[in-house]
C-alpha cells in the first residue's frame, strides 16, 4: 500500500475536493497517513481567499524540504486554488515541488503521480485564465470533478457535501474565486441527484449542497430550465434523506419561489447563509456586489416574513479600501438591525490577480482593520448568545455527530475503559450547535434535546426521554 498525506486549507468545496481526490487514489492502491515521513505522496490542497492562507502552505512547502532531499521518490504536489493562482511560482518558490494542480483539473492527479514516479518530472496541469480563451474553452478547462464518494474522508459518514456548481461570474473587486475556480457552471439535475441517492444509499441522512452562489443555480437543457427551488424538490424526494443545507447563497438570487420551497419542504433547513459584505451603499458599490444595503434589507425582510423561525447568518469584510468609520457604523448598523444568528467576520486582505488590487488601494491601515474587526465581533456575538439564550426551557430536534472536542481529549483506546456517558455534539436544522450527554450509540440518530443553558456559540441541553413527561414540542 502506498501512503498519502494530504492537508486541506479553505472552504467546503476545498473539502469536498481533498474527499475527491483521496478517494480516486484510493483506488490506485493508496491509504491516508498522518505523517509526512510516512507519506510516499505530500499533498497540500490549498486556498487563495486571504494572504494568511498561502503563507500557512509556503511553509509548510519549506518545512517538507529536508524530507523530500532524505527521500527524493516522495511526491510533493500543490493543489486547489493557489496552484491555479501561482502556476509556475510554486515551483519558482519550492524547485522540489513535483505537482501543481489547479481546482479544474484534479481529474488528473492520479495519472500526473504517475508520470512523476515514471521520471517525467514537475507536472503542471491548471485552467485557462478567464481572459486566456472563450468563454466555452475556458469552461471545458474547468471540470467539474465528481468521481467516487469516500464516506471514509468525511468527518462523519452520513453527513456529505454535493457540488451543485463550479465557478463564479459575480467578480466582487476584491475576490479571487472567479480568477482560480472559473465561469458559473452548474451541474446537471440529474447527476446531482443521482449522486444524491448514492450518498443516501451508503447511510448519509445530511447534504449540504455547495456552491458558490448556490441559489443561483439554473440548469437549462433544451426547452426545460432547472431553478434552484426545481433541485431541492428533486432531492427532498429521495427516502432516508433526514437534511437538505446549502452554502452560500448570493443577496439578489433569494427568489420567492426558493424562499416557498424552503418553507414548505420540511427536510429544508431553515437556515441561510447570506453575505452582505458591507452596510455602506458606497461600500458595496467599490466591492461590486451588485446589490445596494435597501435590496439586502428588502430582501432579509422577505426571507423572515417567508419562512417562520428561520436563522440567517451573514459575512462581513471590515476594512475594504476606502472605509471610512462612517461606513463601518453603517455595516454595524446593519448587524444591530438584522441580528443574524452569527456572521463571519473579515479583515480585507487584498488579493494580487482581483479588481480591488489591480484598481484600488488597500489604504485602511492594519490596525483600524483589527479594532472594527473586533468591535463588529462583540457585537456580533452579544447577538448570537442572546439568541441562543432564546432557547433556553425549549426542545431542539439534534442529529448527533460525534463526541465533542473535550470529550475526545479524554476518550480512551480501549473500549471497556470508557464510561457508558459521553459528551456528544450535533447540530439543530438551523446550524446551531448543542453538546449534551449521551451514549456513543447516538451518534448518527436525530435526538430531541432540551436545552437549560447557552453561550455565544453553543447550547447545552439534555436528552428528552418519554418518562420524563415534559411535553415534547419540537422547536426545529
Ligand atoms: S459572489 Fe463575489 S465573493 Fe462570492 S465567490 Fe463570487 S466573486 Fe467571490
Amino acid at each position: 500500500m502506498k501512503k498519502l498525506y494530504i492537508e486541506t486549507v479553505g472552504c467546503q468545496m476545498n473539502v469536498l475536493d481533498s474527499e475527491l481526490v483521496v478517494a480516486a487514489l484510493r483506488k490506485e492502491g493508496y491509504e491516508l497517513t498522518a505523517s509526512t515521513a510516512d507519506a510516499d505522496t505530500v499533498l497540500f490542497n490549498t486556498c487563495s481567499v486571504r494572504q494568511h492562507a498561502e503563507d500557512k502552505i509556503y511553509s509548510a512547502l519549506g518545512r517538507i524540504k529536508e524530507a523530500k532531499r532524505d527521500d527524493p521518490k516522495k511526491v510533493i504536489g500543490v493543489i486547489g486554488c493557489m496552484a491555479q493562482k501561482d502556476q509556475q511560482l510554486v515551483f519558482d518558490r519550492a524547485p522540489y515541488v513535483d505537482l501543481v494542480v489547479g481546482p479544474g483539473q484534479l481529474h488528473q492527479v492520479p495519472q500526473l503521480i504517475r508520470n512523476i514516479e515514471a521520471g517525467a518530472g514537475q507536472q503542471m496541469e491548471v485552467s485557462l485564465g478567464r481572459k486566456e480563451g472563450s468563454r466555452d474553452q475556458i469552461e471545458r478547462s474547468h471540470e467539474s470533478f465528481d468521481p467516487l464518494r469516500d464516506p471514509s474522508m468525511r468527518p462523519t459518514p452520513f453527513q456529505a457535501y454535493v457540488r451543485i456548481q463550479i465557478g463564479c461570474d459575480k467578480f466582487c473587486t476584491y475576490c479571487i474565486v472567479p480568477s482560480v475556480r472559473g465561469p458559473e457552471q452548474s451541474r446537471p439535475p440529474e447527476q446531482i441527484v443521482a449522486e444524491a441517492r448514492q450518498l443516501v444509499s451508503e447511510g448519509c441522512k445530511e447534504i449540504t449542497l455547495l456552491g458558490q452562489t448556490v441559489n443561483s443555480y439554473r440548469y437549462q437543457a433544451g426547452e426545460r430550465t432547472t431553478r434552484f427551488s426545481d433541485l431541492l424538490t428533486d432531492l427532498h424526494a429521495i427516502e432516508g434523506l433526514e437534511r437538505l443545507k446549502f452554502v452560500t447563497n448570493y443577496p439578489k438570487d433569494m427568489t420567492d419561489d426558493l424562499l416557498a420551497a424552503v418553507r414548505d419542504l420540511p427536510k429544508c433547513a431553515k437556515y441561510l447563509h447570506v453575505p452582505a459584505q458591507s452596510g455602506s451603499d458606497a461600500q458595496l458599490k467599490r466591492m461590486r456586489r451588485g446589490y445596494t444595503v435597501a435590496e439586502y434589507r428588502e430582501m432579509f425582510a422577505r426571507t423572515v416574513e417567508k419562512i417562520p423561525g428561520v436563522a440567517v447568518s451573514s459575512d462581513f469584510i471590515v476594512g475594504f479600501s476606502g472605509e471610512t468609520d462612517a461606513d463601518f457604523q453603517l455595516s454595524m448598523d446593519l448587524v444591530r438591525e438584522c441580528r443574524f444568528k452569527n456572521s463571519f467576520i473579515f479583515k480585507y486582505s487584498e488579493r494580487p490577480g482581483t479588481k480591488g488590487a489591480d484598481l484600488l488601494p488597500d489604504d485602511v491601515p492594519e490596525q483600524v482593520k483589527r479594532d472594527r474587526n473586533n468591535e463588529m465581533l462583540a457585537l456580533q456575538n452579544e447577538i448570537s448568545e442572546a439568541d441562543n439564550q432564546g432557547f433556553l426551557g425549549r426542545q431542539v430536534k439534534v442529529l448527533v455527530e460525534g463526541l465533542s472536542k473535550a470529550a475526545q481529549k479524554k476518550e480512551s483506546p480501549s473500549a471497556e475503559d470508557n464510561g457508558p456517558l459521553v459528551q456528544l455534539i450535533g447540530r439543530t436544522m438551523c446550524d446551531r450547535i448543542v453538546v449534551f450527554d449521551g451514549n456513543r450509540r447516538q451518534v448518527g440518530q436525530t435526538m430531541p434535546i432540551a436545552i437549560y443553558d447557552a453561550n455565544v456559540h453553543t447550547l447545552f441541553g439534555t436528552v428528552v426521554t418519554q418518562h420524563v413527561g415534559a411535553e415534547l414540542v419540537t422547536l426545529e
